[in-house]
């Protein structure tokens, strides 16, 4: 293949891979919804499990997105400095979304801020959202590629803590954002929370625990049995599937950090919603593909 034709190449794969995740979500997703359903007892609840996998079925069999709020298109791409393609990423992620919102459809969803106009192609000004990571001495390319909706994203919060407020503040931050917007996400939620040293770092963090699959955990023990305490205490809102009742709030809480200034405890929250659309692709130098997050797909 010339050069032109891997750039079209990778285009239409990419372009496929998030019409896919519009439609199917994550295999790690639905094992956690269906172990959700297993343990509520209500009958609201369980319902409303059901409607969620027979909106599945429908979706694959209808050939269209799960959910009608298929976001802003993010992107976290973790590059080899040698991987062949690099410098023709993120026009041609962009590319991939233009073709995929008319293809799969994606519904229009870039509004260009202060001009108040929608572009109609999920493109504008910083849209789609492209996070590098340069990863030295290799020649592969990993993808994470997520859906932010509206409703997911609107619980997303971050702040500075002073450092006295310590683990409780943290606590407190996370659970009072849970309580008031946690409904607005459309539960079961997967809470992704960033402990940092400033707002931004710990706001990145924040989303980047989002792409981590459900059932990890911080590699630190403390933090560890930190997002467990949280994932018990949200739990026990009571907000259930949709916000409507139920034993379980939560699919998972995920924390990532790093150090931190010893006067400023950096903290955030990003919350997923049931239709947790994130994909993970891993492209080789020759553009083979591996896909971790979703399985059976040829694209
Ligand atoms: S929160 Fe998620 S499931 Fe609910 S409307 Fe938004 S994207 Fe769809």
């Amino acid at each position: 293949m010339t050069h032109e034709e891997q750039v079209k190449r990778m285009t239409e794969m990419m372009a496929k891979f998030v019409g896919h995740t519009a439609k199917k979500l994550p295999d790690d997703v639905i094992a956690k919804l269906e172990e959700l359903r297993s343990k509520e007892d209500s009958p609201m609840a369980t319902v409303i499990y059901d409607t969620m996998f027979r909106n599945q079925e429908l979706a694959v069999k209808l050939n269209r997105p799960s959910c009608q709020d298929t976001g802003v298109l993010q992107f976290w791409v973790k590059c080899g400095t040698r991987f062949p393609l690099i410098d023709d990423l993120e026009a041609l992620l962009k590319e991939a979304v233009v073709k995929s919102t008319f293809e799969t459809p994606l519904r229009h969803n870039s509004v260009e801020t202060f001009d108040e106009y929608n572009t109609g192609k999920n493109v504008g000004k910083g849209t789609p959202t492209v996070w590098w990571d340069i990863v030295p001495n290799s020649d592969s390319c990993e993808i994470y590629t997520y859906m932010a909706g509206g409703g997911c994203t609107l619980p997303g919060n971050a702040t500075v803590l002073m450092p006295g407020e310590g683990y409780e503040g943290v606590t407190k931050f996370v659970l009072d954002r849970m309580t008031s917007y946690g409904l607005n996400a459309c539960p079961p939620l997967l809470v992704g929370v960033g402990v940092a040293t400033s707002v931004e770092t710990a706001a990145l963090l924040s989303k980047k625990a989002l792409m981590r699959p459900i059932g990890s955990h911080n590699e630190n023990e403390r933090a560890a049995k930190m997002e467990k305490l949280l994932e018990d205490g949200i739990n026990a809102i009571g907000l259930g599937p949709q916000g409507m009742g139920g034993n379980y709030s939560v699919m998972g809480v995920h924390i990532e950090n790093t150090a931190r200034h010893p006067s400023a405890i950096g903290v955030a929250v990003n919350v997923g919603c049931w239709s947790h659309r994130r994909g993970h692709i891993i492209f080789d130098k020759d553009l083979n593909y591996t896909i971790t997050t979703h399985s059976g797909v040829e694209l």
